[in-house]
C-alpha cells in the first residue's frame, strides 16, 4: 500500500472571462505548494496537460483548457507578511489585487500596477505581466516583483530573483504559466500621502487627438487612459474622453487621509445608494441586443464635456482605477455570445495611422466594438513582453451566437492582427482568443520564442503545463 494523497478533481465548465471560449475541464482547487506537486504528479500519471488559472479574468482562453485538467489556486490565497515600513507584501499565488490594496492602503501604500478589475490574482498578474493605467510611467507589474518561487512541472522549487535567476526570472513573468506555477510571490507597492487621486477628463475630438494629449502629458501625469467612442467616423473617429490622474504630495489634500481607510476605498454596491448594482446588466443587456449601443457610446461622449468643465476633481485610487467593477457580472450583457476583446500594441510612430486603420475597418465590416480603451505604454525587461514604446487600443467586441458572424468577428480580428504586424506591433495573451500560431513569432521575434521554447523544454520538458491558448499558438 503507498500513502499516495486521493487527489479529485471536479468537472466543471471553465471559461474564459468573456465566455466566449472555454470548456469542460478537470478542475482542481489546492491550497498548498505541496499539493500543487501532488496534483502535477497526477496530472503526468494520467498523461493529461494541467493549465494553471488564478482568477479566470483573461478574456480569451489563456487559462482554459478544454478536455483537459485546470489548477485553479484562487484557494492559496494568503497574503503572508505586509512591511508596513517598506510596502513589500509577501503573497500567495491566489491574493487578488483587491487583497493586497485592502492591506496596504491603511499604511499608506498603493499596488504599483493594477488592472481594471481589481479582481486578478497575483499569480495571473504577474504570469501576464500585466499593464495600468500608469504603464508608460511605471512600467508593468511584473517590474514590482522582487522574487517568486517556481514550482516546476518536475516538482522542483526554484526560488527566482533577477539576479540569481535572470534568465527565469524575465521568461516566467509574462510566460502565461507555461514554466511552473508561482506558489508565492513578493511584491512591492508604492507609498501613497491620500487616499483619493486628482482626477481631469478632456474631451478628445478624434485619435489623433487623443495620441496628442497622451504625448502631451505623459512627462508629468501619473495616470492616463482614455475611453473611446469606436462608432465616431470621419472627422470624429476615435473621439473620446481622457482621463489623467495624478498623486497628491504631502499636506496637499488633508482630508485625503480618511480616505485610506479600505472600507472608503470598495466601490459601492448600490447605485445611488439604492439600486444593488448586480441588477444593471440585465439593462445593459438591453441595450446591446437592441443595437443601442452606438447611442449609449455617444450620449457618455457628450455627458464628457460636462464632466471636463467640471475638472480637477478628487476621486479614490478604488473609484478611478476600478470603474469595470461598478457593475457586477456586466459581461453578462454580452450573453449568450459572450465577449472578446481585442488589444493591438502599435509602436509610437504607426500609432495614429494603424489605430484610425484597424478602427475603419472594423465599421466597414459591421463589428463596431461597444468600448475601447486607449493607453500609452512603455517596454519592459520580459522575454514575451507585449510592451511598446507607443500605445494600446483594447477594443471589446460582443461575439454573436450566430456561427457565420461570429466566424466573420474571428476573421476581422486575423485581418486587423496582420495590419498590426505588419506595423512591427505585438499583442497581449489576457486579451486574445483569435492570433493564428503563424502570428506568435511575429509578435515577439523568432529569436525570442527560441529562448522561450528552450526555457520551456529545460523546465517542463514533457510539456505538462498547457492551456487552449498555448496549443492554439503552437507554443
Ligand atoms: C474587467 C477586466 C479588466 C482588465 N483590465 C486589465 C488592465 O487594465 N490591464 C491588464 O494588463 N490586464 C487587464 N485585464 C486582464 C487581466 O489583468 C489578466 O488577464 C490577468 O492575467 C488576470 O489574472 P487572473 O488571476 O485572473 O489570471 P488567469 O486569467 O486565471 O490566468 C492568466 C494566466 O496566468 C497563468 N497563471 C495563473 N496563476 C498562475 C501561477 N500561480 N503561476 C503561473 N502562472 C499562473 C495562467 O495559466 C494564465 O496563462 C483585465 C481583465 C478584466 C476581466
Amino acid at each position: 500500500m503507498t500513502d499516495t494523497p486521493v487527489i479529485s478533481w471536479r468537472d466543471e465548465d471553465v471559461r474564459g472571462f468573456g465566455m466566449a471560449v472555454g470548456g469542460r475541464a478537470q478542475v482542481l482547487r489546492p491550497t498548498t505548494a505541496e499539493q500543487v506537486a501532488a496534483a502535477f504528479a497526477d496530472a503526468r500519471a494520467r498523461g493529461k496537460a494541467v493549465a494553471l488559472r488564478g482568477a479566470g479574468c483573461s478574456y480569451g482562453d489563456a487559462a482554459t483548457n478544454n478536455g483537459g485538467l485546470v489548477l485553479d489556486l484562487s484557494h492559496m490565497n494568503r497574503l503572508l507578511d505586509f512591511d508596513p515600513a517598506t510596502g513589500v507584501a509577501v503573497c500567495e499565488p491566489g491574493v487578488t489585487v483587491r487583497d493586497l490594496w485592502r492591506r496596504s492602503v491603511a499604511h499608506g501604500f498603493w499596488p504599483r500596477v493594477v488592472s481594471g478589475t481589481m479582481a486578478v490574482s497575483m499569480g495571473g498578474a504577474a504570469a501576464m505581466n500585466i499593464h495600468g493605467k500608469n504603464n508608460f510611467a511605471l512600467g508593468s507589474f511584473g517590474e514590482c516583483v522582487r522574487s517568486f518561487d517556481l514550482l516546476t512541472p518536475r516538482g522542483e522549487l526554484v526560488h527566482c530573483t533577477r539576479a540569481s535567476a535572470p534568465d527565469l526570472f524575465h521568461a516566467a513573468i509574462g510566460g502565461f504559466g507555461m514554466l511552473g506555477c508561482m506558489t508565492r510571490l513578493e511584491i512591492e507597492t508604492k507609498r501613497v500621502h491620500s487616499g483619493r487621486l486628482r482626477v481631469s477628463a478632456i474631451v478628445a475630438k478624434d485619435i489623433e487627438h487623443n495620441l496628442q494629449i497622451l504625448e502631451d502629458m505623459r512627462g508629468e501625469a501619473d495616470y492616463l487612459v482614455s475611453w473611446l467612442d469606436l462608432h465616431g467616423k470621419g472627422a470624429e473617429l476615435g473621439r473620446g474622453l481622457m482621463h489623467r490622474a495624478d498623486q497628491l504630495r504631502p499636506g496637499e489634500d488633508p482630508d485625503g487621509l480618511r480616505f485610506l481607510d479600505p472600507t472608503l476605498q470598495d466601490v459601492p454596491p448600490n447605485l445611488f445608494g439604492v439600486v444593488p448594482k448586480g441588477w444593471l446588466w440585465p439593462g445593459m443587456w438591453a441595450a446591446v441586443h437592441v443595437g443601442q449601443v452606438g447611442l449609449v457610446n455617444w450620449l457618455k461622449f457628450r455627458a464628457g464635456f460636462t464632466e471636463a468643465r467640471n475638472s480637477p476633481y478628487l476621486q479614490t485610487h478604488g473609484a478611478f482605477h476600478f470603474l469595470l467593477d461598478y457593475v457586477p457580472r456586466w459581461q453578462w450583457m454580452t450573453k449568450p455570445g459572450g465577449l472578446i476583446q481585442f488589444q493591438p500594441f502599435v509602436p509610437k510612430a504607426e500609432g495614429a495611422r494603424v489605430l484610425r486603420a484597424v478602427i475603419e475597418k472594423s465599421q466597414a465590416a459591421g463589428h463596431v466594438p461597444y468600448l475601447g480603451v486607449l493607453k500609452r505604454h512603455r517596454p519592459d525587461p520580459f522575454l514575451m513582453t507585449h510592451a511598446v514604446d507607443g500605445y494600446s487600443l483594447a477594443m471589446d467586441f460582443a461575439v454573436s451566437a450566430r456561427k457565420s458572424r461570429r466566424d466573420s468577428l474571428w476573421r476581422l480580428c486575423q485581418e486587423l492582427a496582420e495590419i498590426v504586424l505588419a506595423a512591427g506591433g505585438r499583442f497581449y495573451y489576457a486579451k486574445d482568443a483569435t492570433l493564428l500560431a503563424s502570428s506568435f513569432p511575429r509578435v515577439h521575434g523568432e529569436g525570442a520564442v527560441a529562448a522561450f521554447r528552450a526555457q520551456k523544454a529545460k523546465w517542463d520538458p514533457d510539456r505538462l503545463l498547457q492551456t487552449d491558448l498555448s496549443r492554439r499558438l503552437g507554443v
